[in-house]
């Protein structure tokens, strides 16, 4: 099973007459169950590719396949359909709800998707002990410090079992303790819970806990390999 494939994805963007071709003829194939780190200079088209990996934006041209489903073919509302159950996302700013305590942001994809109370408890309940935050459950985001609401964002992210994890530069705001335990968490939902993830990170620490890189430029992949072969690139 893959996870993800795309062949020739092009993604433009046009603003009035200017044309940016954000991501060219990318060929990736990412196996279920893999954890693939992305990294490229600021401007290469990593987040692009994650948002049309995660269905949030659509290919200009090219196939993309998410879990062997192709999304050019795909409604609206079957798209939104497959974020919500396929798919989870991390971003760097965190973006949790400033007014819902911790325990109800990792609730909230739960209510969207009519699971039952008993039910939502006990999961939201498993994953502050997976995030090892039981004690953080009824304090606000800004009560947290930046490592706990990025831990409380995969605790999220995870709500409705996704396949699948995107994580955009989810360290990107930590000092290195704090992204250690982030990184130690997502290869733990990597390994424990066989959720595939994918995340762009420019921190060589990272490679160490992922099983394959990718490094981007200029909207195109220009090496790929398992992490273990490229320690000398960051
Ligand atoms: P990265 O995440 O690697 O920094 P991005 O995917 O954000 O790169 O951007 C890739 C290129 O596409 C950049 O040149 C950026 O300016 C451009 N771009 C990104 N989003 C848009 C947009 N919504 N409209 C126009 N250009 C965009
Ligand atoms: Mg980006």
């Amino acid at each position: 099973m893959k996870a993800v494939e795309t062949r020739n994805l092009r993604k433009v963007y046009k603003s009035g007459e200017i044309e940016v071709e954000a991501l060219s003829e990318v060929n990736l194939d990412v196996p279920a169950s893999d954890f693939l780190l992305v990294s490229g200079p600021s401007g290469s088209g990593k987040t692009t590719l994650l948002n049309v990996l995660g269905a949030l934006d659509r290919p200009t041209t090219g196939t993309v396949k998410i879990f062997e489903k192709d999304i050019s073919s795909m409604s609206d509302d079957e798209l939104s359909d497959l974020r919500l159950r396929t798919v989870g996302f991390v971003f760097q700013a965190y973006n949790l709800i400033a007014t819902l305590t911790a325990y109800e942001n990792i609730e909230f994809p739960m209510v969207l998707s009519n699971m039952s109370p008993e039910k939502r408890r006990e999961k939201v309940e498993y994953l502050l002990n997976l995030v090892d935050l039981e004690n953080r459950a009824g304090n606000k985001p800004d009560q947290l410090s930046g490592g706990e609401q990025q831990r409380i964002a995969v605790a999220r992210a995870l709500s409705n079992d996704p396949k699948m994890i995107l994580a955009d530069e989810p360290t990107g705001n930590l000092d290195s303790r704090s992204s250690d335990r982030v990184f130690e968490l997502l290869r733990k939902v990597n390994s424990e819970l066989g959720v595939t993830i994918i995340a762009v990170s420019h921190d060589p620490r990272f490679l160490h806990h992922s099983k394959r890189g990718v490094v981007i430029e200029d909207g195109r992949i220009v090496h790929e390999g398992p992490s273990a072969s490229w320690n000398d690139k960051g």
